[in-house]
């Protein structure tokens, strides 16, 4: 291992990209399971990666409204893509996950019998900007208001964040207009900037806690020179300057509100298929429902907590049916609720910019063109309709 200084929060160390197999082999070590980026089925999502080979080696991707596709790189970058079409929601906040169970005793009573909290320890790696910036915003709703959620709690204590800088930015990005990225902010152990120049690749790796600092232990790394740190500055300033998408968030939350009958709901409807897209992709949503099972037998009952969308209109059944029953009426929560509500709630936007929402829409909708609209009076331009495909690389 090279001879090095231990490194102190704060600190920028060098990771040769030859180095990078013993991050993984040392989170493992730790009992972590490692979690990153790998391609599957034309799209780049996240599973068990175990080996380099696993990642994404030379594999970047292509975005626009309505459109995704894979596309091969020039270089043998591990994380030369912008996001896919998951976020880290799925395993800190699981789609399916049952809450109990409840058997009858010898007395007929039913007894609950509460879940055991044992999930797997997650090394996520690979962990954007603004995705770290989601499971922020998720932590407020979870973990920081009037109730816990001890499922969440458990996952997301013991996560450990390798986070990486973006290199470039997709056609659907605007993490800068929310304030979310392309500079992974705070709550990392480790955070990563790729640097792949000529024969040289390797990473300039910010340390952001005592677990991250540990880790290095055992991984060969040396202290990043200033014009290393320089460099990792310039790829992320430069992926600030190129973001697909801009979102003018001053007034916006007024704004909606004062709408909330303007022309462009009716246009947007005339468009959205109510999917659902929007929501699944989103790195915060988390909107769910609960449905009870019994056995045959009558013996044993379950709860189970399943991921819901605002775009059903089961979601907002009560007894008379749907609040919600328009597509009109339904984007118009989605956005609102993002953008302007999500505000009061819980003190931050509920987007990060990401994208997601517009690349996977089937139809291409921008949430960004629909915001615009509401401010200029104009309904959505040309470019939320661009293709309509997703597909293989
Ligand atoms: S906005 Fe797009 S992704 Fe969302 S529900 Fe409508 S058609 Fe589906
Ligand atoms: S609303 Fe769209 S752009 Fe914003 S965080 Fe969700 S998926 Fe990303």
């Amino acid at each position: 291992m090279a001879a090095t200084a231990a490194p102190h929060i704060g600190d920028s160390v060098i990771i040769e990209r030859i180095d990078f197999q013993r991050l993984l082999d040392a989170l493992r070590a730790r009992g972590y399971q490692t979690i990153g980026p790998t391609v599957r089925d034309g799209a780049i999502v996240y599973d068990e990666v175990t080996t380099m080979t696993d990642l994404p080696v030379g594999w970047g991707d292509e975005q626009a409204g309505g459109r995704y596709r894979l596309r091969r790189r020039n270089d043998e970058a591990l994380f030369g893509y912008t996001v896919g079409p998951q976020g880290w929601n799925r395993f800190l906040h699981p789609p399916v996950l049952r809450l109990w169970q409840a058997q009858r005793t010898a007395g007929q009573q039913f007894v609950i019998v509460p879940e055991e909290r044992d999930p797997p320890r997650y090394a996520f790696f690979g962990v954007r900007a603004c995705e770290l910036y989601a499971i922020q915003i998720q932590d407020r709703v979870f973990l920081h208001g009037a109730y816990v959620d001890p499922d969440y709690q458990v996952r997301r204590e013991n996560a450990f964040v390798v986070a990486v800088n973006c290199s470039q930015a997709g056609g659907t990005c605007f993490c800068v207009s929310m304030a979310s990225g392309p500079q992974v902010g705070d709550g990392f152990d480790l955070a990563l900037t790729e640097v792949v120049e000529g024969e040289r690749h390797y990473f300039v790796v910010a340390v952001g806690t005592e677990k991250g600092k540990a880790v290095l232990d055992d991984v060969p790394h040396r202290a990043a020179s200033t014009a290393e740190v320089e460099t990792a500055t310039r790829i992320v300033a430069e992926t600030a300057a190129h973001m697909g998408r801009t979102l003018e968030t001053a007034g916006l939350k007024e704004l909606l509100y004062r709408n909330l009958e303007h022309p462009h709901w009716d246009e947007v409807a005339s468009r959205c298929l109510t999917c659902g897209n929007c929501t699944l992709v989103c790195p915060t949503c988390f909107c769910t429902t609960v449905e009870d099972v019994t056995d045959l037998t009558g013996q044993q009952a379950e709860r189970w907590r399943k991921a819901d969308s605002c775009f059903t209109t089961e979601f907002s059944r009560i007894y008379s049916g749907s609040v919600r029953a328009s597509a009109k009426a339904r984007y118009r929560q989605w956005m609102t609720h993002k953008l302007a509500s999500w505000v009061d709630q819980f003190g931050t936007f509920g987007c990060v910019g990401c994208g997601r929402c517009i690349t996977w829409c089937p139809v291409g909708i921008d949430i960004t063109e629909e915001a615009r609209a509401s401010r200029t009076g104009e309904p959505a331009n040309a470019k939320a309709r661009e293709g309509a495909t997703h597909g293989d690389a």
